[in-house]
């Protein structure tokens, strides 16, 4: 367990906050309404210096009571244009994986771990994942999914509690519980990794081809994946956008 994540919890289910705590509110009408509201506050976010340097905050999208959840580590150039997470190449490929197994990403939630971009796509620093941590455990808690995809090692090791890396533990479903939500956490790769490397995207493919089985309580193991599109097949990113990113495994 993390301190990080420990140090929230506990804030979190104090006694004198608990009437307000999203985990007192069931109904999914509620709950909508509630994320709609805190979004428009942290919109206005100045925790740590990143609100110097963005755009505006990347909130998420998708839908907030969705039995799926995506966590990626932190917008870049077109997020924070858009103010729309997964939005460049990286965003391309995990629609097209949602797409080979029925879901589109309005049916889902995908956030990540840093609401606002890093200059020059950095690598988001212990400061800013504490400062920024608690709007993603919110959103947990008022979206309630079922399965959490942690995309790469930042949102792994924070959803996860733990120091392991994402090569260590990718494609290994775990129990995590958060507040009054429990959620099986499936860490995968980070699919801009994938965007460069054809063995990541086959894992990739290949954990993306459990999720269903996993949304319905399954190991995910009995699942069939699909069938392997050739790399070649795939669009290269644009040039400007591989500068952008770097991703640590
Ligand atoms: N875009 C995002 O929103 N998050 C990432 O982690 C990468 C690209």
């Amino acid at each position: 367990m993390s301190l990080i994540r420990d140090g929230w919890l506990r804030a979190r289910d104090r006694p004198t906050l608990l009437p307000q705590s999203p985990s007192m509110m069931v109904d999914a009408a509620t709950r909508r309404a509630e994320l709609e509201r805190r979004s428009a506050e942290w919109a206005g976010c100045t925790r740590c210096p990143l609100s110097e340097s963005r755009t505006q905050v990347v909130i998420g999208s998708g839908d907030p009571d969705a039995d799926l959840m995506f966590v990626g580590e932190a917008p870049g150039f077109h997020e924070d244009k858009q103010g729309v997470p997964f939005v460049g190449q990286a965003g391309k490929l995990l629609e097209t994986l949602l797409e080979e197994i029925g879901l589109t990403r309005e049916q889902v939630f995908i956030a990540n771990v840093l609401k606002c971009r890093p200059p020059g796509n950095r690598d988001p620093l212990p400061a800013e994942i504490e400062a920024c941590q608690g709007y993603l455990f919110t959103q947990i808690q008022l979206i309630r999914p079922v399965v959490i995809c942690t995309l790469g090692n930042f949102a792994t090791k924070l959803l996860s509690g733990s120091p392991q890396g994402i090569t260590r533990v990718r494609g290994t479903p775990q129990a995590q519980t958060y507040g009054a939500v429990t959620v099986r956490l499936f860490p995968i790769y980070h699919p801009a990794a994938a965007l460069y490397t054809p063995a990541m995207l086959e894992m990739l493919r290949s954990d993306f081809g459990r999720i269903p089985s996993l949304l319905s309580g399954n190991t995910g193991q009995e699942a069939e994946p699909p069938a392997l599109v050739p790399v070649a097949a795939m669009e290269p990113p644009a040039a400007s956008e591989e500068a952008q990113l770097s991703f640590q495994f």
